[in-house]
């Protein structure tokens, strides 16, 4: 997998306009969220609606309570593995919110949007994510780390990590045993 000006080659490009710079530059964390729209249906145009601010809001009851939400993330990686790039990875994307985070050394972070970069997962908290959703998210965070070398291992995290009283995914569905397993095989 390859990287041009901050943009997956291999991804469908869909440019978000919720971003803006990041205030020190720092490339230093992924945070890994799962979502659904409408909650628990997949396929459809509704999530990449939502993060270019075309979300129609009639058209599920759902959408009325979210589509003047201003949010984004990196990348969306959909059941069947496909990426879909919002927002290059320089740039701050809006997926974490209010966040805090006691880093690998021991230091509290907080507003992770500012250093992290938001990959959606497609899915729910309870449903299995799909095996070509591992091999993508794999290929991926291998590109990733080699580009932003401050990206390691242990600079994973969940979005209910950092936000545990608001947020729970990608819930426990979310198998982060075998990801780390995958990963550890991908940059041996
Ligand atoms: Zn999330």
């Amino acid at each position: 997998m390859t990287l041009e000006q901050h943009w997956l080659t291999q991804a469908r490009r869909v440019p978000s306009p919720n971003a803006n710079a990041r205030p020190a530059g720092e490339v230093s964390a992924v945070v890994v969220h799962g979502i659904s729209l409408p909650p628990g249906e997949f396929g459809g145009p509704a999530i990449e609606q939502l993060f270019t601010n075309t979300l129609p809001p009639t058209a599920h009851p759902y959408f009325a309570t979210i589509a003047a939400l201003r949010v984004s993330a990196h990348l969306l990686i959909r059941r069947d593995g496909e990426l879909v790039q919002f927002v290059p990875f320089d740039a701050r994307a809006w997926h974490a919110g209010r966040s805090r985070w006691r880093d690998d050394s021991g230091r509290l972070r907080e507003g992770l949007n500012d250093f992290a970069i938001g990959i959606e997962l497609e899915g729910t908290d309870e449903r299995p994510y799909r095996a070509a959703q591992y091999h993508a998210l794999v290929a991926v965070l291998a590109t990733l780390m080699q580009h932003y070398p401050a990206i390691t291992p242990t600079r994973l995290v969940g979005h209910a990590h950092i936000a545990p009283l608001r947020k729970s995914d990608p819930g426990p569905a979310f198998d982060w045993a075998y990801l780390r397993r995958c990963l550890g095989r991908a940059t041996a």
